[in-house]
């Protein structure tokens, strides 16, 4: 069996322009554009990477975003500070922080600058009121990624309700609220971590299995039913030639990509699971750009319901 490969940027795309009508409406109304505030503390380069993918795609759809940058050894009081300063303004209707903060901010820094975002502009949805209010049901800005897994799965109409899924992973971002969005759509809900006994029986289970590890190639055939549906959240970048030649087949177009660069972008999934999946999300092409585009949809929900009424 080779899986069906599931589109990322096909269906980003396609988010991406049924949000510009509302774009536009809104920009109308309020004599400005949706206004997005991106924090970004130090160098880290894939953040680098991350935060200017966001710009990008942000201000290609009519927002206006604002880059706030802060070097990496800001105190937690200058950023708390500037997160408070975009709380108050008008013209940011949604903010993010990009993660991770530089670990000199201490343990906690990341909690309390998601802790202290205006919930209404919370468009990661990482605050405490939205997590709350995505357990119950009733979430108005969720977490992207996760709710970009949904998309990539109502799209493809892979159905949810009934089907028994199993989620690898249970941070705050990824594991948990996917879980949570599966449950809401009737699946029945498996979370596994570090410490699951016997995981690839637990995963091979699963009609559908999310993977959000980050170990590169950790989800091998074996943790597999014949014909499920697998998305890899994960991305790590390989340098190192034995992981590669573990992934990719001598000869592959992915070997010579690394072999070329020296370093390769990789998902958990390993590319041998094509043969026994359904339908499998690449990476890259896969789950990334379903994030940017479920964080612009963030962006014109949270100026909407901004606009008085
Ligand atoms: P995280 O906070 O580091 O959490 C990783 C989770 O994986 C933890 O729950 C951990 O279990 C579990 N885990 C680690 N090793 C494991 C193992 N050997 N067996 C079973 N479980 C294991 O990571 P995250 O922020 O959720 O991100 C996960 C991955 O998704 C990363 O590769 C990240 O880059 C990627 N990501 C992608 C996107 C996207 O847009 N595609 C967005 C966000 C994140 P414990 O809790 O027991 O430690």
């Amino acid at each position: 069996m080779t899986a069906r490969l599931l589109d990322g940027r096909a269906i980003a795309a396609a988010i991406r322009e049924s949000v510009l009508p509302d774009v536009h409406a809104f920009t109308a109304r309020a004599g400005r554009p949706p206004g997005l505030g991106i924090v970004l503390v130090g160098e880290d380069p894939s953040s680098e990477i991350y935060v200017r993918n966001k710009v990008r795609a942000g201000t290609e759809s009519g927002l206006w975003v604002d880059l706030q940058r802060l070097p990496a050894d800001a105190s937690l009081d200058a950023l708390l500070a500037l997160v408070s300063r975009l709380n108050a303004s008008d013209a940011h209707d949604g903010i993010l922080v990009q993660s991770p903060l530089p670990s000199a901010m201490g343990k906690s820094a990341a909690q309390q600058v998601f802790d202290a975002i205006d919930p209404a502009k919370d468009v990661d949805g990482f605050h405490p009121v939205n997590v709350g209010r995505l357990v119950q049901g009733r979430a108005h800005l969720m977490p992207c990624t996760p709710s970009g897994v949904i998309e990539m799965l109502t799209r493809n109409h892979i159905p949810i309700g009934g089907t028994r899924a199993v989620v690898i992973g249970r941070s705050e971002i990824v594991g948990k609220p996917m879980a949570m969005l599966l449950l809401q759509r009737d699946a029945t809900v498996t979370i596994c971590h570090s410490k699951t006994p016997d995981l690839p029986a637990v995963a091979a289970s699963a009609d559908i299995l999310v993977s959000a590890i980050g170990r590169p190639g950790f989800v091998t055939p074996a943790f597999v039913k014949p014909g499920a549906t697998v998305i890899d959240v994960g991305i790590s970048t390989v340098t190192d030639a034995s992981i590669a030649s573990r992934l990719f087949a001598e000869g592959s177009a992915r070997l010579a990509d690394f072999t070329r660069r020296g370093s390769v972008i990789v998902g958990d999934v390993h590319p041998s699971v094509a043969d026994v999946a359904g339908a499998l999300s690449p990476v890259p092409g896969g789950v990334g750009p379903l994030t940017i585009a479920m964080l612009l949809k963030n962006t014109v929900t949270a100026a909407q319901a901004r606009l008085p009424v």
